[in-house]
């Protein structure tokens, strides 16, 4: 088994910024990602995206922003791994920790640090008929690059946020877009919603739910719609249907220790200590007190610096709290 000083658990921004922290202070650490993919949140929710609130950033797309974290990274080499879904943490007698990972024991380490934000998310599902059959042939959770929906009729269910965000973000390349909403309330930010009654391509269903995803077998090609309020049922022509009710969030049950939880975050100090000594948490899986997490880029980055450098004198006793500013660097 491979012994090493810190294992970091995701690699969403907070893990991904970590990851640099961590080389930054000598501490020798492997990042481990279920996904195969970096980013967190970004890529699987929102890549496209405009990002204005990263320091020094004033606007960026979101999956720009994943690329550059990953690139600062990997500048001092330390491992970051897919495909590597952490199943259990389990204390050792002499206060180490294996890390078990997809149900086999794969590393030894010192401290642990989570930056498992919500766990593993899966897309919540409409459970119309056919909607499994198309997944992947029109059905989709989330929308990738607007690209993938150039000049097709789309049908994005949902009055949130991300319903709005996809169906403004594609408008300029679909044929036309139709927003779907089961009931009449729709929760999604104001100006998104301005935006999208002003585009002239998206169109607004209220009290309309997709009962059947139709196609050919290879690809979807007609929605069956029930307009609940007048109680009518309709067909119509549709290429790509995006399903965008939210997501369910699992969070991780490591079931050989017993994280002290605050509501649904992992409860930390000021050192980003958890309840279990050598267990450290920083970013949206973390929580300090009861009151509403900032769940942001920025606070996750700012919380992993102070958590590697506690991590630091918690491996290196004699070590210094502050490692010193990078501008000190030559790299
Ligand atoms: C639609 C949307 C828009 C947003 N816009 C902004 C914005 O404009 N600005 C901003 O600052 N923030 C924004 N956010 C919030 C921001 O994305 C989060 O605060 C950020 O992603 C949190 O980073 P994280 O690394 O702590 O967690 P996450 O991004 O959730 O990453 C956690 C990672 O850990 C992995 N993981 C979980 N469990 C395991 C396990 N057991 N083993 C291995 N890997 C595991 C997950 O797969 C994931 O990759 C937005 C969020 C959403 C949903």
């Amino acid at each position: 088994m491979e012994e090493i000083d810190l294992v970091i658990i995701g690699a969403g921004p907070t893990g991904l910024f970590a990851t640099f922290c961590a080389g930054l202070r000598e501490v020798k650490s492997i990042t481990l990602e279920s996904m195969e993919a970096y980013g967190g949140q970004i890529p699987t929710l929102y890549p496209e995206k405009i990002v204005y609130d990263v320091q020094g950033i004033p606007r960026i797309r979101a999956q720009e922003l994943a690329d550059k974290m990953y690139e600062q990274a990997q500048l001092f080499h330390n491992t970051i791994k897919f495909g590597a879904n952490v199943t259990d943490i389990v204390q050792t007698e002499d206060k180490n920790f294996i890390i078990e990972v997809n149900n086999e024991q794969a590393y030894k380490c010192k401290a642990v640090l989570l930056c498992s934000g919500i766990g593993h998310f899966v897309p919540t599902k409409l459970g119309a008929e056919g909607e499994a059959e198309y997944a992947d042939k029109g059905v989709s959770y989330a929308v990738k690059s607007s690209a993938d929906f150039k000049d097709k009729k789309v049908a994005i269910v949902g009055g949130g946020d991300s319903a709005f965000d996809y169906a403004n973000m594609i408008a300029p390349a679909a044929a036309l877009v139709i927003i779907m909403q089961h009931n009449e309330s729709l929760k999604a930010a104001e100006s998104s919603i301005e935006n999208a009654k002003k585009s002239g391509k998206i169109t607004i269903m209220l009290n309309t739910e997709v009962k059947k995803v139709i196609g050919d077998g290879v690809k979807v090609t007609k929605l069956h719609l029930l307009n609940n309020k007048e109680n009518t049922e309709s067909d119509i022509d549709a290429d790509a249907l995006v399903v965008a009710i939210g997501h369910k969030a699992s969070p991780n049950a490591f079931k050989s220790v017993k994280l002290e939880l605050v509501n649904r975050y992992v409860k930390v100090n000021g050192e980003y200590k958890t309840n279990i000594e050598g267990i450290f948490a920083a970013g949206d899986v973390a929580n300090i007190s009861d009151q509403p997490k900032f769940a942001l880029i920025a606070v996750g980055g700012a919380e992993a610096y102070s958590a590697i450098n506690n991590v630091k004198k918690y491996i290196t006793p004699q070590a210094s709290l502050f490692g010193g500013h990078s501008s000190s660097l030559d790299l």
